[in-house]
């Protein structure tokens, strides 16, 4: 696999970069900076090799065509803070604006071309199609440097088809994140625990199939965790459940029974009447959730005893927070859990945007970590075995 060094002289070469540039947004205001941070090293150091560096990158999830609310302007800004200059950028993807900034280039500058969502050739599911707009993406740069690694999963123009078009390179992000995943799937150092929480079950259930076989322990908390207690028959109020994979989770219960994986499920719930900042909030028994009350975080006992399996673990994943972090009273259990990793004497990694973004709103150093993610998606993938295609189609 070619990293950046292997690309020879590049002064004076145009790079197109994919980034993962894609950050939370309260209208034009970032709420959370960490994907452009993680991205400034690369392309900090493809402008002092003096190449004209091409930034495309997407945000949020607009349909092929313009949408100003996903414009990555204020991204545009934010990059020119951290990395000292100005960034220059191209108010389309492939069109006039961004041929005319790329030919403006100088030796070292750098450019961000528009949301490369906005045209419909990036997602395409006809290959056709996202061919020909790779084509023109193409046309933009002499070379191609892939570096979201927030996107690597996903077979689009400017991950996939763009690196058969141009010599290529893997970025120091995604070497970087590769090689982390590696340590958790390769000869990890026990105990390997694994937290797994947030919103679905059914986003999951890939990656606990696999680590069934690679964890020793397993612990589970978010809103996944009713769908758990569902399939071990307690009551669960109004929480949310994923009755579907009710028998699918009974199915994993029973393989970690036998396996010697140690399943851990919270032992008290935080609960309220509804789903709102304001309901009060109350503490119960995890088998004892009351008719009409939903379960909105795992309570402090849980807190504790997560920390408890935590403790000796010298390999740590986790991938989703334990309840609705982000609102306050409902906060406690994902902070227990990132403030456990933080005194974990082993490899702890953070998977998860916004189990990263939680660490970080919650106060916490992220040099407390070993590894904050910046791909959730792709690192899920990544740990349930799949070949990712933008990974892979750097291979030749
Ligand atoms: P990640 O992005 O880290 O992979 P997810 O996207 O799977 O995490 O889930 C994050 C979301 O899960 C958060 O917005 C959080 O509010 C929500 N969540 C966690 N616990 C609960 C719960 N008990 N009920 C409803 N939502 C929850
Ligand atoms: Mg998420």
């Amino acid at each position: 696999m070619k990293t950046i060094d292997d690309l020879g002289d590049l002064r004076g070469k145009r790079v197109l970069v994919r980034s993962d540039l894609n950050v939370p947004l309260d209208g034009t205001t970032i709420t959370d900076d960490g994907r452009i941070r993680a991205s400034v090293p690369t392309i900090k150091k493809l402008s002092d090799a003096g190449a004209k560096v091409v930034v495309v990158a997407h945000l949020g999830r607009p349909k092929g065509a313009p949408e100003e609310k996903y414009s990555l302007r204020p991204v545009v800004a934010r990059m020119s803070e951290l990395l000292g200059t100005d960034v220059a950028f191209a108010t389309d993807t492939v069109g006039d604006s961004a041929k005319a900034v790329v030919a403006g280039l100088a030796d070292g500058d750098v450019a961000i071309l528009e949301n490369i969502r906005f045209n419909p050739g990036e997602t395409s599911k006809d290959e056709a199609e996202r061919g020909a707009f790779a084509d023109e993406l193409a046309a933009l740069a002499d070379v191609f440097v892939s570096d979201g690694f927030g996107v690597v999963h996903r077979k689009q123009a400017s991950v996939y088809d763009v690196a058969k078009r141009l010599p290529h390179a893997m970025g120091g992000l995604v070497l970087a994140e590769v090689e982390v995943l590696k340590r958790l799937t390769v000869d990890p150092a026990r105990p390997y625990a694994v937290v797994l929480g947030g919103s679905k079950v059914s986003d999951k259930l890939g990656v606990i199939d696999n680590l069934i076989g690679k964890a020793d322990r397993l612990l589970i908390g978010g809103a996944m965790v009713f769908t758990f207690l569902a399939a071990q028959g307690n009551p669960i109020g109004t929480s949310r459940v994923e009755a579907d994979q009710i028998d699918v989770v009974k199915g994993y219960l029973a393989t970690a029974a036998e396996r010697g994986v140690e399943v851990v499920l919270p032992v008290d719930i935080v609960v309220a009447a509804e789903f709102s900042q304001d309901a009060a909030p109350e503490v119960v028994a995890a088998d004892a959730i009351p008719d009409g009350k939903m379960g909105l975080d795992i309570g402090p006992e849980s807190g504790k005893l997560f920390a408890a399996k935590l403790a000796d673990a010298k390999t740590v994943f986790w991938n989703g927070p334990m309840g609705v972090f982000e609102w306050e009273a409902y906060s406690a259990g994902t902070r227990a859990v990132a403030q456990a990793l933080t005194e974990v004497d082993g490899l702890t990694v953070v998977g998860g945007g916004d189990s990263a973004a939680a660490v970080r709103t919650l106060g916490f150093d992220e040099r407390a970590f070993g590894h904050i993610s910046t791909g959730g998606g792709a690192s899920l993938e990544y740990l349930e075995g799949k070949t990712l295609p933008g990974i892979d189609v750097l291979e030749d």
